[in-house]
């Protein structure tokens, strides 16, 4: 039989912050099986944020035979599925022995915040703002140096592995590809630029790790791994175990950088942004980092080679609290059964009532980088009812992506024209009304939501040839998109936005 005639699957690993996925791919970029795992969170102190390593790996692996099961039981051949790619939560910090191959302590999650005072300490170090210069990361508790600092600093297992030479520092993908290749026997110690930008040791122009950064942060000794292309046949092995045993893994992307990839964002000028725990908004600006000077992250878009077009940069605005925020509502106060009942509760008012909640539970992210800011409800009167509270939750999120929009703006000298979203709570649809009210531009979402594991399925598929071009991926999920038009008053927008601003004010300085 012709070859091209036969059905093709890729295989797409979605670690993400709250749950792990996996999900099967046809070529038209259908999810034709999918499995879900959500996994423990460890907050054991405020500000502090852990996942066990373990069940990071158990998870993914568990979700891989759910969704293969489910696969064949439709008819399918194992055969078919060609490859596997990854997308991972970014900047969590594992660390682990290179013997055994056990993790010496939970992951530290992007969120955590208990590095707050090495990051103050580490900004007035001679030399920070060369850094910053270098990775284009501002210094804070985000990027996992912060995180791998106050590791060598407080656990003692970890500071005698570095002393004998044990000690493995990565990334979830770098864990995951070298925990799915069978840990210990095949040692696959790799990781992609999308996520090895989110170090702080990586120089973002040239891809590869700087020894000025190392130097900075006093980590000369420290082995990292090594820098191979989002897309590559060979560099990130095959799987070891589960039902897809020897399966090549083909791609692999932070989860924003796949969520631009899913949404296409293959060209300079356009922009995504990603509602999930956190909301990310990432704007792809071309082939050469662009530094920001108004509060936004320079990154990587992709690196699927040295070919015109296939290595992008992007500005970023990282929001730290998104859907957590909505998981608050639910899980501490109680406000609903589940995340997608708040959106009712906020409907059962017809605006905030003149509350404001800066949902600063982890600092403010961009464009404010505030470690010391904590949550902050304003404007709370005897009027006040449960559906106000959640209205300011779910207008938080919009307030802050309408604060990096006019940020991306300043740095690039363009403005947006529409608004590409995707992530868990982009199903609530007044929530994506109040977007696009804010930010006075429409607002589109996509009918498959689920773009971050599809960029991580197209980083794969391009490796092994499912699709050559990006010109090939132009009919996925480009039908049935959702619009949101703004539908208020200038003068309203720049209200509402003002109170938000001097609320923003208000949640400043908590730790001081
Ligand atoms: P991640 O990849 O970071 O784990 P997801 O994209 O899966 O995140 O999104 C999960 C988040 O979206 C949760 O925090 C949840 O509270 C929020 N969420 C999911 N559905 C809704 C909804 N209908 N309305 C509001 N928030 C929602």
């Amino acid at each position: 039989a012709n070859k091209s005639s036969m059905p093709q699957f890729i295989g797409a690993i979605d670690q993400g912050t709250t749950s792990s996925r996996f999900l099967i791919f046809d070529e038209a970029g259908n999810v034709v099986s999918s499995k879900n795992i959500e996994f423990s969170q460890y907050y054991p102190q405020p500000g502090w944020h852990e996942h066990d390593p373990i069940e990071i790996v158990s998870s993914v692996e568990q979700c891989i035979d759910g969704a293969v099961e489910s696969f064949l039981g439709q008819g399918h051949d194992l055969s078919s599925l060609k490859a596997v790619g990854i997308t991972n939560q970014r900047e969590t910090t594992v660390v682990w022995d290179k013997i055994t191959g056990e993790p010496l302590y939970n992951a530290i999650v992007w969120t955590d915040t208990r590095s707050a005072d090495l990051a103050r300490s580490l900004k007035q170090r001679l030399g920070s703002k060369e850094v910053s210069d270098i990775c284009g990361l501002p210094i804070s508790t985000y990027p996992s140096v912060s995180k791998l600092l106050w590791l060598l600093e407080n656990v003692e297992k970890v500071q005698e592995a570095r002393r004998q030479g044990r000690l493995v520092f990565g990334t979830v993908d770098t864990w995951l590809v070298y925990k799915l290749n069978g840990g210990t026997e095949r040692n696959v110690f790799v990781s992609d630029p999308t996520n090895a930008s989110r170090t702080m040791f990586m120089n973002l122009e040239k891809l590869q790790y700087d020894d000025r950064l190392r130097d900075f942060f006093r980590l000369e000794d420290l082995e990292l791994p090594k820098i191979v292309r989002s897309s590559d046949l060979k560099a990130y092995g095959s799987l070891a175990g589960t039902k897809l045993k020897g399966t090549r893994i083909t791609g692999c992307l932070g989860d924003q950088s796949a969520a631009m990839v899913g949404q296409k964002a293959f060209y300079p000028g356009l922009a995504k942004n990603t509602y999930g725990t956190g909301c990310f908004l990432l704007y792809n600006v071309g082939e050469k980092p662009v530094m920001s000077t108004h509060g936004l992250l320079a990154t990587v878009a992709f690196d699927f080679g040295d070919e015109p077009g296939q290595r992008m940069y992007a500005l970023e605005g990282s929001i730290a609290v998104a859907g957590s925020s909505v998981k608050f509502l639910v899980n501490r106060l109680g406000l609903a059964g589940k995340s997608s009942e708040i959106s009712a509760l906020a409907e059962t008012v017809e605006d905030n009532g003149g509350c404001v909640f800066v949902t600063a539970f982890s600092g403010l992210f961009a464009p404010y980088w505030i470690d010391d800011a904590r949550g902050t409800v304003f404007g709370v009167t005897a009027y006040t009812e449960k559906g106000h509270i959640a209205r300011a939750t779910l207008e938080a999120t919009c307030f802050q992506t309408r604060a990096i929009l006019d940020a991306m703006k300043k740095d690039s000298g363009k403005a947006l024209t529409e608004l590409a979203v995707d992530g868990g709570m982009c199903n609530s649809d007044l929530t994506m009304q109040t977007q696009a009210d804010i930010i006075g531009i429409p607002v589109s979402r996509p009918a498959m939501r689920e773009t971050t594991a599809l960029g991580a399925a197209i980083a794969a598929g391009l490796a092994i040839g499912v699709w050559k071009t990006f010109d090939d991926l132009k009919g996925i999920n480009s039908e049935g998109k959702t619009m949101f038009t703004p539908r208020i008053k200038e003068e309203t927008r720049q209200y509402r936005y003002g109170r938000w601003q001097k609320a923003v004010e208000m949640s400043k300085g908590w730790l001081g």
